[in-house]
């Protein structure tokens, strides 16, 4: 069902009482005054328990930054989906563009990543993006339909509608330099079309399609007016409580 999301991707940032503590501020900041939004936090796996006891508490939902493509055996230093659903946790990034570019994931892997987490009821927040020699040379819509062709649009109806897209144009990763709304509305309409091509208009209409990218406090609000802008991946201002939480209210 489409959702509005907000969801913060730590990545490799914090240590445990720092993570303690930002965590607990976004749940009572939450709590105090309920959003019109689901609020998500993908912490490091360290911290996926602490994050963990606060959701029971509060309305805040916990998501992984990665999963192992296998269930369980010889693979030293994974994490598996029915480990991370043992754990209660909702949610994991799927596909994003540090992963794919430090880790060489490719988009056979995240399908199956994927497929991994549908299997254990874990939600994918599924990352699609161009880089920018391809969007200088006009190409985004082509890359962005690729990436889609070769991973999730592999998956039924059914699973398909477990998934949450994120549109992260990797020039507007950690660059500080955001795509325009108008930019984000173009790609993210682009992608619900697609979606009704593929299964059906009122799966398209479902599908939450976040923005990630440079997205902060000050550019939130005009980001998630855009009609099918439905929230955000949010990764350097979620290390901030007050950042975060501005952008929670940005609806
Ligand atoms: C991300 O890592 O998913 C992201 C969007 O990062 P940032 O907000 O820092 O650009």
């Amino acid at each position: 069902m489409r959702q509005k999301i907000v969801a913060g991707n730590w990545k490799m940032n914090k240590l445990f009482h720092e993570a303690e503590d930002l965590v607990g501020a976004i749940a009572n900041a939450i709590d105090d005054n309920e959003p019109d939004c689901e609020v998500i936090v993908c912490t490091p796996s360290l911290y996926l328990e602490v994050a963990g006891d606060y959701s029971e508490e509060s309305q805040i939902r916990v998501g992984a930054q990665n999963v192992s493509e296998h269930d369980s055996g010889a693979y030293t230093g994974e994490i598996s989906a029915p480990m991370l659903s043992s754990m209660a946790i909702d949610y994991c990034i799927v596909g994003h563009s540090e992963r794919r570019k430090y880790f060489g994931e490719s988009d056979a892997l995240l399908f199956q990543k994927a497929e991994r987490l549908l299997e254990n009821d874990i939600s994918p927040i599924f990352c699609i993006g161009e880089l920018l020699e391809e969007r200088e040379a006009n190409n985004h819509f082509n890359v962005v339909e690729e990436q889609l062709n070769n991973s999730v649009f592999k998956f039924n109806k059914d699973e398909f509608s477990n998934i949450i897209l994120a549109y992260e144009p990797v020039w507007a990763i950690g660059t500080g330099k955001t795509a325009t709304p108008e930019q984000a509305q173009e790609m993210h309409a682009f992608i619900r079309g697609l979606i009704a091509k593929k299964y059906d208009k009122e799966t398209a209409e479902n599908t939450s399609i976040l923005y990630g990218g440079s997205c902060n406090a000050e550019n939130a609000k005009e980001l998630f007016s855009q009609k099918d802008v439905d929230g955000g991946l949010i990764g350097g201002a979620s290390l901030k409580a007050k950042d975060f939480t501005k952008i929670i209210y940005s609806f």
